[in-house]
């Protein structure tokens, strides 16, 4: 089943990422990454809300703190205010490499926030993945990583979804909850070259992955247990990211997308590159797993 996806917000991002949805204020946020923006796009109102970061911004998540989110910036992990508009430094894993900046990131089931890096140069191997505990602590889970992207979690918690965009795949670890820690890497679901980059992923209430294909110009869902591809929705942009259900019924797929890299030629073709999608895709996702760190 092919199905597209609508324009709901021509936000004309640089390099639109990281949607999340919070269920308590009915919002989503996103960032761009490359303009140090966070956003909050909500859809009752159809009203776009922009922080000004004043750095890189890879990915937020919500916490449990009223006022705050974390991100995941180019010094390190942050906290971020949404009152105050105040940002404050919580621990930078990566002060030594000023050549990479903080991808995509998520929480898992217990409130862990994971995040990895990249190269600005897009050279490989020089990334890696992180995950900051409840106590602040920062532990390295993986090293040598290109694009750090995709995390997703099984629904009961005992695997770890990962894309490394440049292998083409899906990786699944083994997960501890309790721990924290990954073992076992094996791929799940290689994506035919031909369709683009995996990137940003997200999971629904069946236990199937929902990834954007950069340069595919697609979403597509995948069952991780087999690698079969089981639905493609169209954009009308090649450079969808990311990817997350939102909405009050967890039932609409928003889908972020980027202009970074595209020439003139191609933006005249793709106008809302960059822009906010949405498409109710006949699936619900799962509720948005907060940071549980105190901040
Ligand atoms: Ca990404």
């Amino acid at each position: 089943m092919n199905s597209k996806a609508e324009l709901v917000l021509d936000s004309q991002a640089l390099l639109g990422e990281g949607p999340i949805w919070d269920d308590r204020r009915q919002l989503l946020f996103w960032v761009d990454i490359l303009a140090g923006k966070l956003h909050a796009f909500d859809p009752a109102r159809n009203e776009n809300q922009a922080f000004d970061i004043g750095q890189d911004v890879g990915t937020v998540v919500l916490t449990e703190s009223g006022p705050k989110v974390m991100l995941a910036v180019y010094k390190g992990f942050a906290a971020y205010d949404l009152e105050t508009e105040e940002l404050s430094l919580v621990v930078h894993p990566e002060a030594h490499l000023p050549g990479n900046r903080f991808n995509d990131g998520k929480c898992d089931p217990n409130g862990r926030f994971w995040a990895g890096t990249m190269a600005y140069s897009d050279q490989k191997d020089q990334g890696s993945l992180y995950s900051l505990d409840s106590d602040l602590s920062v532990h390295k889970a993986l090293d040598g990583i290109a694009i750090s992207n995709g995390l997703a979690w099984s629904l009961d918690g005992s695997l770890m979804y990962y894309i490394d965009s440049p292998t083409h795949s899906v990786a699944t670890f083994d997960f501890d909850l309790d721990m924290g820690a990954i073992s076992n890497r094996r791929v799940t679901i290689q994506v035919p070259e031909e369709m683009g980059t995996p990137d940003g992923m997200t999971i629904d209430e069946q236990g199937m992955l929902w990834i954007a294909l950069w340069d595919g110009g697609l979403v597509c869902r995948w069952d991780p247990e087999n690698g079969d591809l089981l639905q493609t929705i169209d954009l009308p942009v090649s450079r969808p990211t990311a990817c997350a259900f939102g909405g009050r019924e967890l039932d609409t797929l928003y889908i972020t997308s980027a202009r970074t890299g595209l020439t003139e030629e191609l933006l005249k073709e793709q106008p809302h590159a960059g822009g906010l999608f949405a498409i109710r895709p006949g699936f619900c996702g799962i509720p948005t797993f907060r940071f549980a760190g105190q901040i």
